[in-house]
């Protein structure tokens, strides 16, 4: 009943819809983990797929025992499924992988020896993203340099969630109590020695991008609320503007109102109505964005279920009688 050694390496993918990608992913990535020569185990946490992703894994698992499958209730998206696999894994290094193979996992070994000369955070960093659309990369450029300027200098630019973290780093993260972790900011947040490979960021190797355009605006809305309270600052500079405005707006008025100037004055009016309008919309948004994680901090939720691991399921095949049961209502 001894608990398995801890693997040297844990290799966290997380997989939603990939039944195409997957095979491709497990014969590309298999050669290069066995070659390191070490220990090692590959997490797979499948993200509450609805096409054919689950049997998929379950053979896949069949042949290779390294491979050990996470699976969420339901889709709780990639950064969820990213911490569902953090939690879980086991290693002294854990690597984050995507599953459409636009990532080489041929760095890893690189990344590894980095990690070995005492680097505790290896960031994967795309030098080239002529492979992904027109679309995607205005829109990630976009969002990249927003993020450089709400969070600071040290995000990497194209600095996906292709990276290797130590135990210390894997840790520090996990112990983190934001619901709704956006890794790619709070990776460099977190101060630990970092480092990078550079890599050609390569064509999906099968199937087509679980990230829509809704998924990427949670993403950026996320990434900017959890990480600044920036907007919630630029409320209040344009409510101060506001009151400025309507000061000079409002002596304007006092003095065609004294030289008798009877305007019907229905633009002014309307483009004020308007203008103000807007200003508290924009305002109350953003508040209710705050408001809105605040209330699902207060409520704790956490950002995932796991529905089973087969490394528990291995641990009850061994030791059934220590896994049943406590009396599943107290009180
Ligand atoms: N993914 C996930 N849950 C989701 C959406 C995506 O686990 O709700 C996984 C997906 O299977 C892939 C990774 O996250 O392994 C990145 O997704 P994708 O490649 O579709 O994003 P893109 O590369 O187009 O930004
Ligand atoms: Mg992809």
């Amino acid at each position: 009943m001894s608990a398995p050694a801890a693997p040297l390496l844990s290799v966290v993918i997380p997989i939603y819809n990939e039944q195409d990608a997957l095979p491709l992913t497990v014969q590309r990535l298999r050669p290069i983990l066995d070659g390191i020569g070490e220990t090692y185990e590959v997490v797979g946490v499948d993200d509450g797929s609805t096409d054919d992703t689950a049997a998929v894994l379950t053979l896949l698992q069949s042949r290779w025992p390294q491979l050990r499958v996470v699976r969420l209730r339901r889709n709780s998206g990639h950064q969820a499924a990213l911490t569902a696999g953090l939690h879980r894994a086991l290693g002294q290094y854990v690597v984050s992988i995507d599953a459409d193979l636009q990532d080489p996992p041929e760095k890893i070994v690189e990344m590894l020896a980095l990690a070995r000369e005492g680097y505790d955070i290896v960031q994967g960093v795309r030098d080239d993203r002529s492979s992904d659309t027109f679309f995607k990369r205005s829109t990630a450029g976009a969002y990249y340099s927003l993020m450089h300027r709400l969070v600071g200098r040290e995000i990497p630019k194209h600095a996906g969630d292709y990276r290797l973290l130590s135990r210390a780093a894997v840790d520090a993260l996990t112990s983190l109590p934001e619901a709704q972790p956006v890794y790619r900011l709070l990776v460099p947040w977190l101060g630990f020695r970092s480092t990078s490979v550079t890599f050609q960021r390569e064509e999906r190797v099968a199937g087509s991008t679980k990230y829509p355009l809704s998924k990427m605006v949670r993403l950026a809305v996320d990434s900017i609320t959890n990480f600044s309270a920036a907007p919630l600052r630029l409320a209040t500079w344009m409510g101060l503007g506001s009151f400025v405005l309507a000061f000079f707006l409002g002596v304007y008025t006092a003095i065609e109102q004294v030289r008798g100037v009877t305007v019907p004055g229905w633009s002014s009016l309307f483009v004020a109505v308007v203008f103000f309008g807007a200003v508290q919309l924009v305002c109350v948004g953003l508040l209710g964005e705050y408001v809105g994680r605040i209330y699902s901090a207060v409520q704790g939720r956490p950002a995932y279920f796991i529905g089973s691991d087969s490394a528990d399921l291995a641990d009850v095949v061994e030791v059934p009688a220590v896994t049943v049961s406590v009396p599943a209502q107290v009180g």
